[in-house]
């Protein structure tokens, strides 16, 4: 099997009916970026920037952050390179920010959040983006967005700071897409609106499973709540896919369920057009891709998603392909 895998390394990933899909890989640091290309990683559909600030006890320059961003773009050599603004808080911690505890950090003081709240934090990391934008194909998302007033305002501050560069003689990109995490369900059923403003969508299925579920996703004793696979989610995807598609943008997923066997054939049936997931992941899902009708997958999807439980829904893949 993984010598059938090592073949498909270069190829690109297309369903047996010919239909187009991205895959492209996570990564947390530029060091990743190896593994990510010896596994046939199409784009970077996640740089987590956040590890970049993590184990220091200080901010990064926009001198550091611009190199990182720098050497990813052009180790990517021209493909896709989504980079998410800095996601910290919930599970993961800055001490040298000096935040107070709380009671829910998952809800509570993170992500974009911070960003929208300590401008100079997010402005230099916009900078640094921007000004390495011009050594490959950059996109930028912003994390955890739960309100179209948000993305406006962290729209508005990264086009302030292009203005600044340029103005200074800086040479910025003009073809940088802004796009969104959906990882919380306002914004997944909102996405409609939000569709009209973004160039893109990534589901964050981790958080969006976690806050569609009301479930932790670290308390081991509810994990049995986190399910990928409940109609419920299903249906939060695909009104995202459906609003992108309306308004002629993409989707993709960043989250674990994007790289997950028994997901990928209801998530090419919802008609996902970018699957980013841990490196070691891609060359299985695009063997599997590759033997899926796409056409055979909307109908499992469009069974799957008036289904009740996840048993149901598992089994109704079962029955559609070899799985
Ligand atoms: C997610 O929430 O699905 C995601 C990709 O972000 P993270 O796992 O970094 O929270
Ligand atoms: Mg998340």
């Amino acid at each position: 099997q993984k010598a059938e895998w090592a073949k498909l390394i270069n190829e690109k990933t297309v369903t047996a009916d010919g239909h187009e899909i991205e895959i492209g890989a996570n990564i947390g640091t530029p060091m990743d970026l190896k593994g990510a290309i010896e596994n046939g990683a199409e784009a970077v559909g996640l740089y987590r920037t956040e590890f970049l600030y993590m184990g220091r006890d200080q901010m990064p320059t926009e001198e550091e952050q611009f190199e990182a961003y720098k050497a990813v773009l052009e180790g990517m050599e021209g493909k896709p390179v989504v980079v998410r603004t800095l996601d910290i808080g919930g599970d993961k911690e800055l001490p040298y920010l000096n935040l107070p505890k709380e009671m829910n950090p998952f809800l509570g003081y993170r992500a974009i959040r911070l960003c929208l709240d300590q401008e100079g934090i997010f402005r230099t990391q916009l900078r640094a983006l921007l000004r390495a934008s011009s050594y490959g194909n950059l996109k930028i998302m912003f994390p955890m967005i739960a309100t179209l007033d948000e993305f406006r305002k962290a729209k508005g501050i990264l086009e302030e700071e292009r203005a600044k560069l340029e103005e200074e003689g800086a040479t910025v990109s003009g073809r940088i897409e802004v796009g969104i995490m959906v990882e919380i369900p306002s914004t997944a059923v909102l996405a409609d609106q939000f569709a009209k403003e973004v160039d893109f969508f990534s589901i964050g299925t981790n958080d969006l499973i976690q806050y569609t579920m009301a479930a932790d996703r670290m308390n081991e004793r509810v994990s049995y709540l986190y399910q990928p696979y409940n109609p419920a989610i299903l249906r939060l995807v695909k009104m995202v896919i459906d609003a992108a598609h309306a308004e002629g943008k993409w989707a993709g997923m960043c989250g674990e369920m994007a790289g997950d066997v028994m997901a990928i054939p209801l998530l090419v049936g919802l008609g996902l057009d970018e699957f980013s997931m841990s490196a070691t992941s891609i060359l299985r899902a695009r063997s599997l891709m590759k033997k899926l009708s796409k056409s055979e997958m909307e109908e499992l999807a469009r069974k799957a998603l008036s289904l009740g439980t996840v048993d149901e829904v598992i089994q109704s893949v079962k029955n559609a392909t070899d799985l």
